[in-house]
């Protein structure tokens, strides 16, 4: 029958990928990985007999013949894909030539680059009393922005906010976010390479955003993160209040509902 995976190969690091991942990773017999996205480190999860291709190598036409190979000669084939495939991992059109071509697939959770960029700058995304939401987003490109999906009016929310795929044009990412409503001074935090051993990090006000994302060059394999959240510390959250109740302790003066 064969089988296809889509695994998410996480950020970078070979040892940030789930005991799943890994483990489907050492007994496939076809690796398939995107050397501009995912570190090649991960490849050392492969068994040696595994056949690995680099998929900027072959068009969908390709992948169509290999999945075929993949039904006829009954193999397991592992998709690596960076970070979690959720998230802007072009999965679905792979999905339904599996679909047509008759073989079976299934994903596999990976840790996203935005968990690994949070860690990277020691923060959480989500700050009681600060920022309870975050939205993750991309400025438009070729891929263009779904009506009411622009920077500028998810920025008027004013919450934390994680944008892909949107380095090359700083400068108007800037303007867009100052446009939609965050304060010039709304902390931002830029993690290029999260996890590689190249990774850098810039922690800088908004209104330096620009500059500084030019200045160090990066265009792409960086998230961006903005929000008063970023800055915000001490507040304490409630899960660990003496007054807020959850499962196992009832809370002495009960002050919000969970
Ligand atoms: N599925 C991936 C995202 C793929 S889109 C994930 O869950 O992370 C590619 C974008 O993800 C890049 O433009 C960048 O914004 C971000 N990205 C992926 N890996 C990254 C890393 N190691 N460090 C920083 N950003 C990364």
């Amino acid at each position: 029958m064969g089988k296809v995976w889509y695994i998410g190969a996480g950020p970078g690091a070979p040892d940030l990928l789930t005991v799943r991942g890994v483990r489907l990773i050492g007994e496939a017999d076809v690796v398939i990985w995107a050397r501009s996205l995912v570190n090649e480190g991960v490849l050392e999860h492969a068994s040696p007999d595994a056949e690995v291709i680099e998929s900027t190598a072959i068009p969908l036409e390709g992948v169509r013949e290999l999945y075929e190979r993949a039904v006829a000669e009954d193999l397991r084939v592992a998709r690596v894909h960076s970070g979690d495939p959720s998230i802007y991992g072009a999965v679905m059109e792979q999905v339904e030539l599996c679909e047509e071509i008759g073989l079976e697939w299934e994903i596999v959770p990976g840790v996203s680059s935005l968990g690994a960029a949070a860690a990277a700058i020691g923060r959480e995304l989500t700050v009681p009393e600060v920022s309870q939401s975050v939205i993750l987003t991309r400025r438009a490109s070729r891929t263009p922005m779904p009506d009411g999906e622009d920077i500028r009016s998810f920025a008027a929310h004013g919450t934390t906010m994680a944008i892909f795929l949107s380095a090359a044009r700083p400068r108007a990412l800037q303007e867009e976010l100052i446009e939609g409503g965050y304060a010039l001074d709304t902390p931002c935090a830029v993690v290029y390479k999260a996890s590689w051993p190249d990774e850098l990090v810039i922690e800088c006000p908004l209104e330096e955003l620009a500059d500084r994302v030019r200045e160090a060059g990066f265009t792409r394999q960086a998230l961006i993160l903005v929000g008063p959240g970023l800055a915000a510390g001490g507040t304490r959250s409630h899960l660990y209040s003496p007054r807020f109740s959850h499962m196992f302790r009832r809370a002495k003066e009960r002050e919000d509902a969970p």
